[in-house]
C-alpha cells in the first residue's frame, strides 16, 4: 500500500544523492518535498507539520558520519523519525494476565473485525499454544455469528455456542464463564459494528467493555479508508479506550497515510497488519520495517548504521588484497593496519579474512598488542615524511632522532618499530603465499 509514497520519496532522495555536499538550503528543499509526499500519502496536515519540524530539528547540526554523504544522512534521519512516529518498537498483543484473558475487537462494519478475530485466534493457538474461544457479539448483522463459527472451525479454535435472541453484554458474560469453566486461555470477543459511528454502537461497546473487562481492546481499522480510519480511531479511543490497533487491507492500494498518523493521533500502537483475506495473512506491526518499506531505502539505512564498520572492513579488505598479491608492505600500510587493529579488536579479526592463516593467528595471539603500544607506534609513523614511510631503508640515525623527537619517543622505540615493520612485511609475504594456496584449494573443491 505504500508504493506511491515510496516512489515519491525515492525521487526526492535520488535527486539528493546526486549532490556531493548538502547545504542547509538543500535540506529545506528536501524536507519541502518530503512534506508534499506525506500529504499526498494522505497524512493529515498537523501530523506532517510536526514530522517536518522534528526532522529539521534533528538534522540541523547533525554530524555526518564519515563515509556517508549528507543525503544519506538525511534519509537516515527521516527513517528514524518515521520509525518513532510509527511507535518505535513493535508491540505485541499482550496475553500476560490471569486466564481467561479477554481480547475485545471493536470497529466499524466491514473493517475486517471478524476476519481479524479469527486470524488472531489462529495465531494464539499456533504460536502461543493457547486454547482460544471465539465469541461473536454481533446480533444485528444477519449470520454474523454463524460466520464467526465457520471461521473458528477453519482456525481450529473453539466458538461459543449461539443462543438466539441473547444480548451482547449477556453473550460476553456467558463467554467468560464458559471459558473459565472449560479451561480456555483466551477469549476473543468480536463486537458488532455499524456502518458509521453512532451513540448506540459506542454505548453498547462501552457496556460490554465494563462487564467483560478485556485485557486488550483492539480497534480494527481499514487502511483503505485513509483519514477516516484515523478519525474513527480517535473516536473509539475517546469513547471506549483502546490498547491497540489492527490495520487491515494493507495488501490493497491504500496510500499509507492512515498508518502514519494513527499512532500520533490516538497515542495507541498499531499492533497488527491484515495482509489479505486468508487466516494466515496477519503480521505483527514492526515500525522499523514499515518505515523502511515506506522509504523504500532499507539498504541506505543499514548502510549508515554500519558506516564505520563498513569503511574499516573495506580498508582491511584492500590491505588483504595487497598482501595476497605479494606487493610491498610499507609503513603507510602499517599505520593503516595499526589503526585497524585498534578498531577491529586485534590482528586476529583482520587475518580471519584471509584463507589459511590459522597457524599465524595462534602466533599473533602471543604478540599481546595492547592499545597504548598501538597508539605510540602510530605516532612514530605519523612523524615520518611520506617518503620515509614508503622507503623505510632511508631512515638512518639523524632521521631516527628527528622522528623520535617528533613523536615523543626514543630512538630505541623507532628502531623497535622499524624492526617490527620488517618482521610484519616478511610475515605478510608468507601470509600472501599461504593465502594464494588456500584460495587455490578452495577453488579446486
Ligand atoms: P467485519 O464486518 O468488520 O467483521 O468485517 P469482515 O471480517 O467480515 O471482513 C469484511 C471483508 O473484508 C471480508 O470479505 C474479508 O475477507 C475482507 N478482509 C478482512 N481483512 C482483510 C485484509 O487484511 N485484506 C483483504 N484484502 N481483505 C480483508
Amino acid at each position: 500500500m505504500f508504493e506511491n509514497l515510496t516512489g515519491r520519496l525515492g525521487e526526492v532522495f535520488d535527486r539528493l544523492k546526486r549532490r556531493g555536499a548538502l547545504t542547509e538550503a538543500d535540506v529545506t528543499a528536501a524536507l519541502r518535498e518530503v512534506r508534499i509526499a506525506l500529504l499526498e500519502a494522505d497524512v493529515a496536515l498537523p501530523v506532517v507539520k510536526d514530522f517536518i519540524s522534528a526532522v529539521r530539528e534533528r538534522a540541523v547540526g547533525q554530524e555526518v558520519l564519515r563515509g556517508i554523504n549528507p543525503a544519506q544522512m538525511v534519509i537516515k534521519i527521516v527513517h528514524d523519525h518515521l520509525t518513532d512516529m510509527l511507535g518505535g518498537d513493535a508491540v505485541e498483543v499482550d496475553l500476560n494476565a490471569p486466564a481467561p484473558v479477554a481480547i475485545m475487537m471493536v470497529g466499524l462494519q466491514g473493517s475486517g473485525k471478524t476476519t481479524t478475530s479469527a486470524k488472531l485466534a489462529r495465531r494464539f493457538r499456533l504460536r502461543d499454544k493457547k486454547r482460544v474461544l471465539l465469541a461473536s457479539l454481533d446480533v444485528y448483522r444477519p449470520a454474523a455469528q454463524q460466520q464467526l463459527e465457520v471461521l473458528a472451525k477453519q482456525a481450529e479454535v473453539g466458538s461459543l455456542p449461539i443462543v438466539f435472541g441473547e444480548k451482547p453484554v449477556a453473550i460476553a458474560e456467558r463467554a467468560m464463564k464458559i471459558a473459565a469453566r472449560e479451561g480456555y486461555d483466551v477469549v476473543i470477543l468480536d463486537t458488532a459494528g455499524r456502518l458509521h459511528i453512532d451513540d448506540v454502537l459506542m454505548d453498547e461497546v462501552a457496556a460490554v467493555k465494563s462487564k467483560a473487562r478485556p485485557h486488550e481492546t483492539i480497534l480494527v481499522a481499514d487502511a483503505m479508508t485513509g483519514q477516516d480510519a484515523v478519525t474513527i480511531a480517535k473516536t473509539f479511543q475517546d469513547r471506549v479506550g483502546l490498547t491497540g490497533i489492527a490495520l487491515t487491507r494493507v495488501d490493497g492500494d491504500a496510500r499509507g497515510g492512515a498508518a502514519l498518523a494513527m499512532r500520533s493521533v490516538t497515542g495507541k500502537p498499531i499492533k497488527l497488519l491484515g495482509q489479505g483475506e486468508k487466516l494466515d495473512q496477519l503480521e505483527t506491526f514492526h515500525p522499523e520495517r514499515i518505515a523502511s518499506r515506506i522509504l523504500g531505502m532499507g539498504d541506505v539505512v543499514s548502510l549508515v548504521e554500519k558506516a564505520a564498520e563498513t569503511i574499516d572492513r573495506e580498508e582491511a579488505e584492500k590491505l588483504a588484497a595487497k598482501i595476497q598479491k605479494g606487493t610491498g608492505f610499507d609503513l603507510d600500510d602499517m599505520a593503516k593496519q595499526l589503526r585497524q587493529l585498534r578498531k577491529m579488536g586485534g590482528m586476529k579479526g583482520m587475518l580471519g579474512m584471509l584463507p589459511g592463516v590459522a597457524k599465524m593467528k595462534a602466533q599473533l595471539n602471543d604478540a599481546k598488542l595492547d592499545e597504548k603500544i598501538l597508539v605510540r607506534q602510530e605516532a612514530i609513523i605519523m612523524s615520518m615524511t611520506p617518503k620515509e614511510r614508503r622507503n623505510p631503508e632511508i631512515i638512518k640515525a639523524s632521521r631516527k632522532k628527528r622522528i623520535a623527537a617528533g613523536s615523543g619517543s626514543s630512538v630505541q622505540d623507532v628502531n623497535k618499530l622499524l624492526k617490527q615493520h620488517q618482521d610484519m612485511a616478511k610475515m605478510m609475504k608468507q601470509v600472501g603465499k599461504l593465502g594464494k594456496k588456500g584460495m587455490m584449494r578452495g577453488g579446486l573443491q
